[in-house]
């Protein structure tokens, strides 16, 4: 029998939470983004789930093949644009829509000659200062863009550093309103966070294609000031394990390396098949929420490379062979958001689930 760790996907949440994104940002299109294999879940899994979005973002062409592979024609954009000319072909090749913020990726387009022309979003800085055209070059680029042949279409673009403050867009939506002004071509500026927080209420942060990625994935862009409980949100990833030895501590004994949890009473541990290399991040220290048999308890003492260890009490029938929920869903409706478990580990549901390692076997349920 293998390992009992596991990761499911629930393409039944994907769907839910890109419908969530929709209603948040009536009349915008909608890019589902899937960089970095589906934010971890793996595109192939996740697009049964994701087929009610308008297109796909992503950075990878190679991914952008595995979309294309899995039958879908519609628009695909290239958040980062191309990396080298030769790029240029596979874009025309198989209709991929790509952000340029660079004046060589103009270079690029205005020498390497391709069968079908292009289609492009042009990006602004407007203070993200990772990459875009500055608002005082941005006019020549659209100037320079709108003069090639190889370029039938120029939309607008911009992304949001602070989008999870309720004041951190506006300085952003003004610089990329000023540097926009009377330019033809479809927008787009908004990522989770400005999707859930603004969208519904601002239609010039809506743009024409809102961009949600986390959100879709069922953890909360501004966690822990709103839930995905908050946001009706639901988790698209469950990591499960079960107890695989269980431990009886007397008061002063200790658990693991380290011997950082010292038991003050007789309390009752189980053993879980997971541990860092699996993914689950060695930050999490005694107390990190994790669920067995769908009872929420805490884990104790440190995280090794392939087991955790967690306080019974609550679970006083738990045993050989308890269910375990890291994160997403447990038995009768039991819920751990992983946002709850990267806050215990100091960083976000991003890495978390883009960290699962190669050897946990994944299913689709
Ligand atoms: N747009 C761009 C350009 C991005 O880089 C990202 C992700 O970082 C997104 C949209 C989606 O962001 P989020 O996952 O916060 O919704």
């Amino acid at each position: 029998m293998p390992r009992p760790i596991q990761a499911l996907i629930h393409p039944d949440a994907l769907a839910h939470n890109l419908a969530r994104a929709r209603a948040c940002a009536p009349g915008a299109k909608v890019w589902a983004v899937v960089k970095a294999n589906a934010y971890g879940h793996g595109i192939e899994r996740a697009y049964p789930g994701l087929q009610g979005a308008d297109g796909f973002a992503l950075l990878d062409l190679a991914e952008a093949e595995r979309i294309r592979a899995l039958g879908w024609r519609g628009p695909i954009l290239l958040l980062e644009g191309c990396f080298e000319p030769r790029d240029l072909e596979v874009c025309s090749r198989l209709n991929i829509w790509h952000v340029v913020h660079c004046n060589e990726q103009i270079d690029w387009l205005a020498t390497h000659k391709t069968t079908w022309p292009h289609r492009v979003f042009l990006k602004l800085n407007t203070g993200m200062n990772r990459l875009g055209f500055t608002p005082g070059a941005f006019r020549t680029a659209w100037m320079r863009l709108s003069g090639l042949t190889q370029v039938d279409e120029i939309s607008l673009i911009t992304h949001f550093s602070d989008a999870d403050t309720d004041t951190g867009i506006e300085h952003q939506v003004a610089a990329f309103n000023a540097a926009t002004e009377g330019l033809p071509g479809e927008r787009s500026l908004a990522n989770s966070a400005a999707v859930l927080r603004f969208a519904a209420a601002r239609p010039d942060v809506r743009g024409d294609w809102v961009r949600p990625g986390i959100l879709v994935y069922g953890s909360s862009p501004d966690f822990p000031v709103r839930t995905i409980a908050d946001w009706n949100l639901r988790p698209a990833m469950t990591l499960r394990s079960r107890v695989i030895g269980v431990q009886q501590l007397q008061p002063g004994d200790t658990v693991g390396y380290g011997s950082t949890f010292r038991a003050d009473a007789r309390t009752r541990i189980g053993v879980v098949a997971c541990g860092y290399a699996d993914g689950y991040p060695r930050h999490c220290g005694t107390g990190t929420p994790v669920l067995v048999d769908g009872v929420r308890t805490r884990l104790v003492g440190r995280v090794s490379m392939d087991m955790i260890t967690v306080d019974l009490t609550p679970v006083p029938q738990a045993g050989l062979g308890s269910e375990v929920t890291l994160w997403g869903h447990g038995p009768r409706g039991s819920l751990l958001p992983i946002d709850e478990v990267a806050q215990a580990a100091g960083t976000v549901g991003y890495e978390l689930m883009c960290a699962v390692a190669p050897r946990v076997p994944v299913a689709v349920q």
